[in-house]
Protein backbone atom coordinates (compact mmCIF):
# COMPACT_ATOMS: atom_id res chain seq x y z
CA UNK A 1 0.00 0.00 0.00
CA UNK A 2 2.78 2.47 0.83
CA UNK A 3 4.32 2.52 -2.39
CA UNK A 4 1.43 4.25 -4.41
CA UNK A 5 1.35 6.60 -1.07
CA UNK A 6 4.92 7.10 -1.85
CA UNK A 7 5.02 7.70 -5.49
CA UNK A 8 1.91 10.07 -4.82
CA UNK A 9 3.75 12.43 -2.39
CA UNK A 10 6.93 12.45 -3.78
CA UNK A 11 4.97 13.66 -6.67
CA UNK A 12 3.49 16.50 -5.00
CA UNK A 13 6.65 16.93 -3.27
CA UNK A 14 8.60 17.98 -6.63
CA UNK A 15 5.58 19.87 -7.90
CA UNK A 16 5.39 22.01 -4.57
CA UNK A 17 10.05 22.24 -5.39
CA UNK A 18 8.91 23.11 -8.98
CA UNK A 19 6.99 25.85 -8.07
CA UNK A 20 9.98 27.04 -5.57
CA UNK A 21 7.29 27.08 -2.64
CA UNK A 22 10.02 24.16 -1.23
CA UNK A 23 10.58 25.26 2.34
CA UNK A 24 14.25 24.18 3.60
CA UNK A 25 15.46 25.04 7.18
CA UNK A 26 18.39 26.86 8.05
CA UNK A 27 20.33 25.19 10.78
CA UNK A 28 21.25 27.55 13.88
CA UNK A 29 23.46 25.95 16.42
CA UNK A 30 23.77 29.15 18.91
CA UNK A 31 21.29 30.40 21.01
CA UNK A 32 18.78 32.68 19.86
CA UNK A 33 19.91 36.55 19.46
CA UNK A 34 20.95 39.52 16.92
CA UNK A 35 23.80 37.33 16.34
CA UNK A 36 23.21 33.84 15.28
CA UNK A 37 25.96 31.07 13.92
CA UNK A 38 24.25 28.59 11.22
CA UNK A 39 25.83 25.15 10.93
CA UNK A 40 27.68 26.15 7.72
CA UNK A 41 29.93 28.16 10.93
CA UNK A 42 28.47 31.46 9.34
CA UNK A 43 28.12 34.54 12.19
CA UNK A 44 25.01 36.28 10.64
CA UNK A 45 22.76 39.04 11.71
CA UNK A 46 19.07 38.09 12.38
CA UNK A 47 16.46 40.04 11.14
CA UNK A 48 13.76 37.13 11.25
CA UNK A 49 13.17 36.03 14.26
CA UNK A 50 9.91 37.36 16.57
CA UNK A 51 12.55 38.18 19.09
CA UNK A 52 11.05 41.22 19.56
CA UNK A 53 12.47 42.58 22.88
CA UNK A 54 15.32 40.53 22.78
CA UNK A 55 14.61 38.02 25.71
CA UNK A 56 14.94 34.72 23.97
CA UNK A 57 18.21 34.83 25.84
CA UNK A 58 18.05 36.86 28.20
CA UNK A 59 20.08 36.08 31.72
CA UNK A 60 17.08 36.53 33.73
CA UNK A 61 14.91 34.28 31.95
CA UNK A 62 17.93 31.53 31.87
CA UNK A 63 17.97 32.08 35.81
CA UNK A 64 14.52 32.39 36.13
CA UNK A 65 14.07 28.81 34.33
CA UNK A 66 16.72 27.10 35.66
CA UNK A 67 15.44 27.87 39.54
CA UNK A 68 12.08 26.42 38.24
CA UNK A 69 13.80 23.27 36.93
CA UNK A 70 15.54 22.72 40.44
CA UNK A 71 12.01 23.65 42.56
CA UNK A 72 9.28 22.16 40.14
CA UNK A 73 11.16 19.60 37.94
CA UNK A 74 11.27 19.26 34.79
CA UNK A 75 7.96 18.01 33.24
CA UNK A 76 3.85 17.80 34.19
CA UNK A 77 3.13 14.19 32.57
CA UNK A 78 -0.48 16.15 32.73
CA UNK A 79 -3.52 18.08 31.00
CA UNK A 80 -3.97 20.87 33.61
CA UNK A 81 -7.28 19.52 35.41
CA UNK A 82 -5.83 16.15 36.07
CA UNK A 83 -2.57 16.99 38.08
CA UNK A 84 -0.57 19.66 35.36
CA UNK A 85 -1.17 22.58 37.35
CA UNK A 86 1.61 24.39 39.68
CA UNK A 87 1.02 27.51 41.65
CA UNK A 88 3.72 28.68 38.59
CA UNK A 89 0.93 28.34 36.40
CA UNK A 90 -1.45 30.18 38.62
CA UNK A 91 0.72 32.78 39.09
CA UNK A 92 1.35 33.50 35.11
CA UNK A 93 -2.20 33.32 34.21
CA UNK A 94 -2.62 36.10 37.28
CA UNK A 95 0.12 38.20 36.06
CA UNK A 96 -0.60 37.90 32.22
CA UNK A 97 -4.57 39.18 32.93
CA UNK A 98 -2.44 42.06 34.90
CA UNK A 99 -0.22 43.02 32.02
CA UNK A 100 -3.79 43.19 29.85
CA UNK A 101 -6.15 44.82 32.39
CA UNK A 102 -8.19 41.82 32.32
CA UNK A 103 -10.18 39.86 34.74
CA UNK A 104 -8.60 35.97 34.28
CA UNK A 105 -6.62 34.50 32.21
CA UNK A 106 -5.72 30.62 30.99
CA UNK A 107 -2.50 29.22 29.46
CA UNK A 108 -2.31 26.79 26.59
CA UNK A 109 0.77 24.90 24.95
CA UNK A 110 0.79 27.75 21.99
CA UNK A 111 -1.30 30.31 20.74
CA UNK A 112 -2.38 28.20 17.82
CA UNK A 113 -4.18 25.61 20.90
CA UNK A 114 -5.43 29.20 22.14
CA UNK A 115 -7.35 30.10 18.80
CA UNK A 116 -8.41 26.83 18.32
CA UNK A 117 -9.79 26.51 21.71
CA UNK A 118 -11.47 29.64 22.14
CA UNK A 119 -14.44 29.36 19.62
CA UNK A 120 -16.26 25.86 19.52
CA UNK A 121 -17.03 26.26 23.04
CA UNK A 122 -18.66 29.64 22.98
CA UNK A 123 -20.00 30.39 20.11
CA UNK A 124 -23.09 27.89 18.67
CA UNK A 125 -25.14 27.96 15.09
CA UNK A 126 -27.12 30.91 16.62
CA UNK A 127 -24.12 33.05 16.55
CA UNK A 128 -21.85 35.22 14.17
CA UNK A 129 -17.72 35.21 14.25
CA UNK A 130 -17.14 38.05 12.10
CA UNK A 131 -13.40 37.80 10.85
CA UNK A 132 -10.61 40.25 9.02
CA UNK A 133 -9.20 38.30 5.82
CA UNK A 134 -6.15 38.68 7.00
CA UNK A 135 -6.28 37.20 10.51
CA UNK A 136 -3.96 34.24 11.30
CA UNK A 137 -4.06 30.91 10.18
CA UNK A 138 -4.72 29.63 13.74
CA UNK A 139 -8.31 32.04 13.83
CA UNK A 140 -9.27 30.65 10.99
CA UNK A 141 -9.06 26.96 11.54
CA UNK A 142 -10.69 27.51 15.12
CA UNK A 143 -13.67 29.14 13.53
CA UNK A 144 -13.86 25.97 11.26
CA UNK A 145 -13.97 24.00 14.54
CA UNK A 146 -17.23 25.81 15.09
CA UNK A 147 -20.70 25.83 14.17
CA UNK A 148 -21.27 29.67 14.49
CA UNK A 149 -22.22 31.93 10.93
CA UNK A 150 -19.08 33.21 9.64
CA UNK A 151 -18.69 37.17 7.87
CA UNK A 152 -15.54 38.16 6.55
CA UNK A 153 -14.19 41.53 6.04
CA UNK A 154 -11.66 43.13 4.16
CA UNK A 155 -8.45 43.86 6.15
CA UNK A 156 -8.85 46.28 8.77
CA UNK A 157 -11.68 48.21 6.67
CA UNK A 158 -14.51 49.82 9.02
CA UNK A 159 -16.87 50.21 6.25
CA UNK A 160 -16.57 46.63 5.70
CA UNK A 161 -17.03 45.34 9.18
CA UNK A 162 -20.15 47.57 9.50
CA UNK A 163 -21.63 46.09 6.49
CA UNK A 164 -20.73 41.94 7.88
CA UNK A 165 -22.31 43.53 11.35
CA UNK A 166 -25.47 44.84 9.68
CA UNK A 167 -25.90 41.74 8.05
CA UNK A 168 -24.81 39.70 11.58
CA UNK A 169 -27.61 41.21 12.79
CA UNK A 170 -30.28 38.31 12.96
CA UNK A 171 -27.70 36.13 14.78
CA UNK A 172 -27.96 35.63 18.72
CA UNK A 173 -24.35 37.01 19.59
CA UNK A 174 -21.66 37.98 17.52
CA UNK A 175 -17.55 38.23 17.94
CA UNK A 176 -15.48 40.87 15.78
CA UNK A 177 -11.89 39.11 15.71
CA UNK A 178 -8.60 40.62 14.72
CA UNK A 179 -5.10 40.06 14.47
CA UNK A 180 -3.25 43.01 16.86
CA UNK A 181 -0.83 43.26 14.45
CA UNK A 182 -0.78 41.50 11.08
CA UNK A 183 2.72 40.39 10.27
CA UNK A 184 2.75 40.38 6.29
CA UNK A 185 2.64 44.27 6.37
CA UNK A 186 3.14 45.40 9.82
CA UNK A 187 0.08 47.38 10.40
CA UNK A 188 -2.48 47.59 13.15
CA UNK A 189 -6.38 47.71 12.97
CA UNK A 190 -7.80 50.64 14.06
CA UNK A 191 -9.18 49.38 17.85
CA UNK A 192 -11.07 52.77 18.58
CA UNK A 193 -13.35 52.38 15.72
CA UNK A 194 -13.69 48.40 15.98
CA UNK A 195 -14.82 48.97 20.00
CA UNK A 196 -16.97 51.89 18.47
CA UNK A 197 -18.39 49.63 15.75
CA UNK A 198 -19.07 46.84 18.39
CA UNK A 199 -20.95 48.54 20.72
CA UNK A 200 -23.33 50.26 17.98
CA UNK A 201 -23.88 46.68 16.82
CA UNK A 202 -23.74 44.97 19.88
CA UNK A 203 -20.96 42.93 19.15
CA UNK A 204 -18.08 41.58 21.17
CA UNK A 205 -14.59 41.70 20.58
CA UNK A 206 -11.40 39.30 20.06
CA UNK A 207 -7.67 40.44 19.15
CA UNK A 208 -4.71 38.20 18.89
CA UNK A 209 -1.70 39.89 20.07
CA UNK A 210 0.57 37.66 19.24
CA UNK A 211 2.52 39.93 17.25
CA UNK A 212 1.59 42.76 19.45
CA UNK A 213 2.12 41.81 23.00
CA UNK A 214 5.46 43.25 24.40
CA UNK A 215 5.92 45.31 21.03
CA UNK A 216 2.64 47.87 20.22
CA UNK A 217 1.87 50.71 22.31
CA UNK A 218 4.28 53.02 25.11
CA UNK A 219 4.77 49.84 27.71
CA UNK A 220 3.87 47.35 25.06
CA UNK A 221 0.60 46.41 26.15
CA UNK A 222 -0.55 45.92 22.66
CA UNK A 223 -2.89 47.45 20.62
CA UNK A 224 -5.59 48.29 23.30
CA UNK A 225 -2.98 50.55 24.72
CA UNK A 226 -2.09 52.08 21.04
CA UNK A 227 -6.01 52.84 20.93
CA UNK A 228 -6.66 53.97 24.60
CA UNK A 229 -9.53 50.83 24.86
CA UNK A 230 -7.59 48.76 27.46
CA UNK A 231 -10.31 46.36 28.69
CA UNK A 232 -12.63 47.23 26.21
CA UNK A 233 -12.02 44.04 24.35
CA UNK A 234 -13.84 40.50 25.62
CA UNK A 235 -11.53 38.28 24.72
CA UNK A 236 -7.40 38.74 24.02
CA UNK A 237 -5.02 35.73 22.97
CA UNK A 238 -1.39 35.55 22.92
CA UNK A 239 1.49 33.91 22.51
CA UNK A 240 4.64 33.12 24.61
CA UNK A 241 6.74 32.47 21.86
CA UNK A 242 7.53 35.81 20.12
CA UNK A 243 8.10 38.92 22.09
CA UNK A 244 7.55 37.18 25.71
CA UNK A 245 11.03 35.31 25.82
CA UNK A 246 10.18 33.05 22.37
CA UNK A 247 9.85 29.60 24.24
CA UNK A 248 6.61 27.99 23.47
CA UNK A 249 3.16 29.02 25.20
CA UNK A 250 0.11 30.64 24.48
CA UNK A 251 -3.15 32.25 26.51
CA UNK A 252 -6.57 33.35 26.91
CA UNK A 253 -6.80 36.25 28.59
CA UNK A 254 -10.41 38.59 29.34
CA UNK A 255 -13.75 38.34 30.88
CA UNK A 256 -14.14 35.69 33.90
CA UNK A 257 -17.07 34.01 32.94
CA UNK A 258 -15.37 33.21 28.97
CA UNK A 259 -12.14 32.07 30.64
CA UNK A 260 -13.79 29.53 33.60
CA UNK A 261 -16.53 28.43 30.31
CA UNK A 262 -12.73 27.96 28.35
CA UNK A 263 -11.52 25.41 31.55
CA UNK A 264 -14.37 23.38 31.11
CA UNK A 265 -14.80 22.98 27.32
CA UNK A 266 -11.97 23.98 25.38
CA UNK A 267 -10.73 20.46 23.85
CA UNK A 268 -6.63 22.01 23.33
CA UNK A 269 -6.71 22.94 27.28
CA UNK A 270 -8.86 19.80 28.27
CA UNK A 271 -6.85 17.42 26.08
CA UNK A 272 -3.38 18.47 25.93
CA UNK A 273 -0.45 18.65 28.44
CA UNK A 274 0.50 21.52 30.40
CA UNK A 275 3.37 24.06 29.45
CA UNK A 276 6.42 22.93 31.91
CA UNK A 277 6.73 24.50 35.03
CA UNK A 278 10.05 26.14 33.83
CA UNK A 279 8.34 27.94 30.62
CA UNK A 280 5.89 29.46 33.32
CA UNK A 281 8.18 30.49 35.75
CA UNK A 282 10.47 32.40 32.94
CA UNK A 283 6.70 34.04 31.67
CA UNK A 284 6.07 35.15 35.18
CA UNK A 285 9.90 36.74 35.66
CA UNK A 286 9.55 38.29 32.04
CA UNK A 287 5.99 40.28 33.04
CA UNK A 288 7.64 41.32 36.29
CA UNK A 289 10.77 42.81 34.18
CA UNK A 290 8.05 44.78 32.02
CA UNK A 291 6.59 45.91 35.04
CA UNK A 292 9.58 47.35 36.31
CA UNK A 293 10.73 49.23 33.31
CA UNK A 294 10.22 50.30 29.59
CA UNK A 295 13.42 50.28 28.62
CA UNK A 296 13.41 47.48 25.86
CA UNK A 297 10.19 48.64 24.57
CA UNK A 298 11.49 51.94 24.40
CA UNK A 299 14.77 50.19 22.43
CA UNK A 300 12.79 48.37 19.76
CA UNK A 301 10.62 51.31 18.87
CA UNK A 302 13.61 53.42 18.50
CA UNK A 303 15.46 50.85 16.52
CA UNK A 304 12.11 50.25 14.18
CA UNK A 305 11.84 54.06 13.37
CA UNK A 306 16.00 54.74 12.76
CA UNK A 307 15.62 51.55 10.75
CA UNK A 308 12.48 52.54 8.21
CA UNK A 309 13.78 56.45 8.21
CA UNK A 310 17.20 54.71 6.67
CA UNK A 311 15.64 52.26 4.48
CA UNK A 312 13.33 55.45 3.02
CA UNK A 313 16.19 57.84 2.93
CA UNK A 314 18.41 55.02 0.71
CA UNK A 315 15.56 54.87 -1.68
CA UNK A 316 13.80 51.57 -0.29
CA UNK A 317 10.05 50.90 -0.88
CA UNK A 318 8.57 50.17 2.88
CA UNK A 319 5.38 49.72 3.82
CA UNK A 320 3.60 51.77 6.71
CA UNK A 321 4.49 50.25 9.94
CA UNK A 322 2.86 50.26 13.35
CA UNK A 323 4.91 47.18 14.67
CA UNK A 324 8.34 45.76 14.64
CA UNK A 325 7.65 44.53 11.42
CA UNK A 326 9.15 46.16 8.69
CA UNK A 327 8.26 45.17 4.75
CA UNK A 328 10.84 46.22 2.12
CA UNK A 329 8.60 46.15 -1.14
CA UNK A 330 10.19 44.52 -4.17
CA UNK A 331 7.07 42.80 -5.33
CA UNK A 332 8.79 40.37 -8.07
CA UNK A 333 8.98 36.80 -6.29
CA UNK A 334 12.39 35.82 -7.75
CA UNK A 335 13.95 39.30 -6.94
CA UNK A 336 12.68 38.36 -3.44
CA UNK A 337 14.70 35.38 -3.12
CA UNK A 338 17.90 36.64 -5.26
CA UNK A 339 17.47 39.39 -2.62
CA UNK A 340 17.50 37.28 0.42
CA UNK A 341 19.98 35.13 -0.38
CA UNK A 342 22.19 37.91 -1.51
CA UNK A 343 22.03 39.54 2.24
CA UNK A 344 22.73 36.29 3.56
CA UNK A 345 25.77 36.14 2.00
CA UNK A 346 26.51 39.48 3.86
CA UNK A 347 25.99 38.27 6.81
CA UNK A 348 21.97 39.47 7.01
CA UNK A 349 19.82 36.75 7.90
CA UNK A 350 15.95 37.67 6.26
CA UNK A 351 13.32 35.97 4.60
CA UNK A 352 11.77 36.94 1.56
CA UNK A 353 7.85 36.39 1.24
CA UNK A 354 5.67 35.50 -2.30
CA UNK A 355 2.36 34.06 -2.81
CA UNK A 356 0.57 31.99 -1.26
CA UNK A 357 1.86 33.66 1.28
CA UNK A 358 1.30 37.33 -0.12
CA UNK A 359 -0.88 38.29 -2.43
CA UNK A 360 0.30 37.98 -6.12
CA UNK A 361 2.60 40.58 -7.35
CA UNK A 362 3.19 41.81 -3.54
CA UNK A 363 6.80 39.73 -3.05
CA UNK A 364 8.66 41.68 -0.56
CA UNK A 365 11.48 41.12 2.19
CA UNK A 366 10.03 41.37 5.88
CA UNK A 367 12.29 42.98 8.25
CA UNK A 368 12.00 42.08 12.06
CA UNK A 369 13.62 44.99 14.46
CA UNK A 370 14.48 43.63 18.00
CA UNK A 371 15.44 45.32 20.82
CA UNK A 372 18.53 43.07 21.08
CA UNK A 373 19.73 44.80 17.86
CA UNK A 374 22.45 47.47 18.70
CA UNK A 375 22.88 50.57 16.30
CA UNK A 376 25.82 48.58 14.28
CA UNK A 377 23.78 45.95 13.71
CA UNK A 378 20.95 48.25 12.14
CA UNK A 379 23.32 50.17 10.34
CA UNK A 380 25.37 46.69 9.49
CA UNK A 381 21.79 46.02 7.66
CA UNK A 382 20.98 49.18 6.24
CA UNK A 383 24.74 49.23 4.36
CA UNK A 384 23.77 45.77 2.95
CA UNK A 385 20.64 46.35 1.73
CA UNK A 386 21.62 49.75 -0.26
CA UNK A 387 24.79 47.26 -1.89
CA UNK A 388 22.86 44.47 -2.93
CA UNK A 389 19.73 47.02 -3.86
CA UNK A 390 21.98 48.61 -6.07
CA UNK A 391 23.40 45.21 -7.41
CA UNK A 392 19.70 44.42 -8.48
CA UNK A 393 18.55 47.60 -9.65
CA UNK A 394 16.04 47.59 -7.48
CA UNK A 395 18.32 51.37 -6.31
CA UNK A 396 19.19 53.86 -9.11
C1 LIG B 1 2.57 33.38 15.86
C2 LIG B 1 1.11 33.57 15.94
C3 LIG B 1 0.28 32.57 16.48
C4 LIG B 1 0.83 31.24 16.92
O1 LIG B 1 1.59 31.35 18.08
P1 LIG B 1 2.20 30.02 18.72
O2 LIG B 1 2.24 30.27 20.18
O3 LIG B 1 3.57 29.86 18.12
O4 LIG B 1 1.31 28.88 18.36
C5 LIG B 1 -1.07 32.83 16.59
N1 LIG B 1 -1.60 34.00 16.17
C6 LIG B 1 -0.84 34.97 15.61
C7 LIG B 1 -1.47 36.25 15.16
C8 LIG B 1 0.53 34.78 15.47
O5 LIG B 1 1.28 35.73 14.92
Amino acid sequence: MYQDFQEYLRKELANIADAGLYKNERIIVSPQGAEITIDSGQKVLNFCANNYLGLSNNPKLVAAAKQALDSHGYGMSSVRFICGTTDVHKLLEKKIAEFFGTEDTILYAAAFDANGGVFEPLMGQEDAIISDSLNHASIIDGVRLCKAVRYRYQNADMDDLEEQLKLSQAQRFRLIVTDGVFSMDGNVPPMDQIIALAEKYKAMVMIDESHSAGVVGKTGRGVTELFNVRGKAEIITGTLGKAFGGAIGGFTTGKKEIIDMLRQRSRPYLFSNSIPPLVAAAGVKMVEMMNQTNELQDKLHSNTEYFTQKMIAAGFDIKPTQSAICAVMLYDAKLSQDFASRLLKEGIYVIGFYFPVVPKGQARIRVQLSAAHEKEHLDKAIAAFTKVGKELGVLK
